[in-house]
């Protein structure tokens, strides 16, 4: 039925070009959540990539979230600073979970159906993660957000967005960043870093190249799930890569 609702969506514009995919996970981490503050969410930020996930939902592209945590807390930093790391990693997890709300909200503003689910249980804030409700939410167009991560400490957000595409069997796993792709180095902090329009996982694992941890490269290759690397905040830009337009890194 999904692919069907997103040719005929698609079809119902004139003039559009033709979907590349059909279901797809976005990797959102928490600081693109930030904006120009040091800890937490800008409400308007969340409301922004709110806004180009509807676009993206709109042309009948079934998609699912996974969000980070780490613009509220990092497991590793509670560890550095002497805490339990697996106690560290649950609060991590909870602040995804956080994210996971403001998000759903934003989505919801604007006339999005979603749905949270946990990978972590708590019930009388979202439901539970199970595979088949998660799909059959997808089916029915609802944009589904999966918090918690893995729900396993000593993992991070990344191999969870790898785990959720290959078990929504998600035809690509877009990660959301603040640059137009992947470069050899920070664009930001080095001036003739290169940026590179298609790698192999292999380039991703051997020239460590900082697209996801290694554990969702890895996942990501065993699955035949491609990564579009692409920056959320080129206004209309996830949108245009469901296109094949636009700019973005396709690890492949
Ligand atoms: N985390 C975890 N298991 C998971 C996913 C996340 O323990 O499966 C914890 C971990 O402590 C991590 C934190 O949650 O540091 C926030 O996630 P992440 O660092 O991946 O967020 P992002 O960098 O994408 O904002």
């Amino acid at each position: 039925m999904s692919a069907n609702l997103a040719e005929q969506k698609n079809m119902s514009s004139p003039g559009a070009s033709p979907l590349r995919y059909k279901r797809v996970l976005l990797k959102l981490s928490g600081e693109a959540l930030m904006g120009g503050r040091d800890y937490g969410l800008d409400p308007a930020i969340v409301d922004r990539v709110a806004g180009e996930i509807k676009q993206v939902v709109d042309m009948g592209v079934e998609v699912c979230l996974v969000i980070g945590g780490g613009n509220i807390f990092r497991g590793v930093s509670g560890a550095a600073q002497g805490m339990d790391r697996s106690t560290a990693d649950y609060m991590g997890m909870l602040a995804t979970v956080i994210n996971a709300l403001a998000m759903q909200n934003a989505l919801e503003k604007a006339e999005v159906p979603t749905r949270v689910l946990s990978a972590i249980p708590m019930s009388s804030v979202c439901e539970p993660y199970i595979r088949r409700k998660a799909q059959r939410h997808m089916e029915k167009g609802r944009v589904v957000i999966f918090a918690a991560g893995t729900g396993n400490p000593f993992f991070t957000t990344d191999s969870a967005a790898a785990l959720r595409a290959s078990e929504m069997q998600c035809d690509a796993l877009l990660k959301a960043t603040k640059v137009d792709g992947v470069y050899s180095a920070d664009p930001a902090k080095v001036k003739d870093a290169k940026r590179y329009d298609r790698l192999s996982y292999l380039d991703v694992l051997s020239q460590d190249l900082q697209v996801m941890d290694t554990s969702a490269i890895s996942l990501a290759r065993q699955s035949k799930i491609p990564i579009l690397v692409f920056s959320i905040f080129e206004t209309g830009g996830f949108a245009q890569v469901m296109q094949g337009k636009g700019r973005f890194t396709i690890v492949e």
